[in-house]
């Protein structure tokens, strides 16, 4: 995995880079099920799909995409035969429609990055956390176990010490630019950058 610079605090989960695929394509790489559910809206049968009995730890990705939509932890038995979960793993991962079935109105759950369609949302989840209840298609998903080394990863990466000192310094320069600007310029800044801002200095400002 690539060490990118954590800039922020929270350990996001981290979505691979998406391109979007015409019909073609995505008929010829998923599984007739996944194309009906995922491009078609329909249903897989109840208790003979992959994950409504999964109990592992994981991330539910987007089978198209890739993005991460659930968490194991916000899944739950809800006896339908389908993956079940009172929360997408946030809030903007998922987009929503008012779909028509039968007699009554649906809302339909859908990845917001590539539009597959997921599942419905209903109002009997869980009462002590959100009440949804995500009913989802395991042929929609892709589930991504926890990887067992990770969860104490996080606090040695940063005795390392090069992210933290490169955080700090640059909020500093953030905050007393022009104090610090003349003397702490030649040991953070690279020759050509302190160069560059020798020449440009006396007349004007450049702004990149
Ligand atoms: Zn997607």
């Amino acid at each position: 995995m690539q060490l990118e610079r954590a800039g922020d605090q929270e350990p996001k989960i981290k979505d691979p880079p998406y391109t979007p695929k015409s019909t073609r394509e995505l008929a010829r790489e998923l599984t007739p099920m996944q194309f009906k559910v995922t491009q078609k809206e329909e249903t897989e049968p109840a208790f003979r799909n992959e994950y409504w009995d999964n109990k592992k730890d994981g991330v539910y990705r987007c089978i198209v995409c890739g993005q991460a939509l659930f968490s194991s932890d916000t899944k739950y038995k809800s006896g339908t035969g389908w993956p079940s979960f009172y929360d997408p793993i946030e809030k903007q991962k998922v987009g929503f429609k008012t779909d028509n079935y039968l007699f009554y109105t649906r809302i339909e759950v859908h990845c917001s990055r590539c539009n597959a369609h997921l599942g419905h949302v209903f109002d009997d989840g869980p009462r002590d956390k959100t009440g949804k209840r995500y009913c989802m298609n395991s042929a929609a998903l892709k589930f991504e176990p926890k990887p067992a080394s990770k969860a104490d990863a996080p606090s040695t990466e940063t005795e390392d010490g090069t992210t933290d000192t490169g955080e700090q310094s640059a909020d500093e320069q953030a905050g007393s630019e022009q104090a610090e600007d003349d003397q702490t310029a030649g040991q953070s800044a690279t020759v050509e950058d302190v160069a560059a801002r020798r020449s440009s200095a006396p007349s004007q400002r450049v702004d990149f």
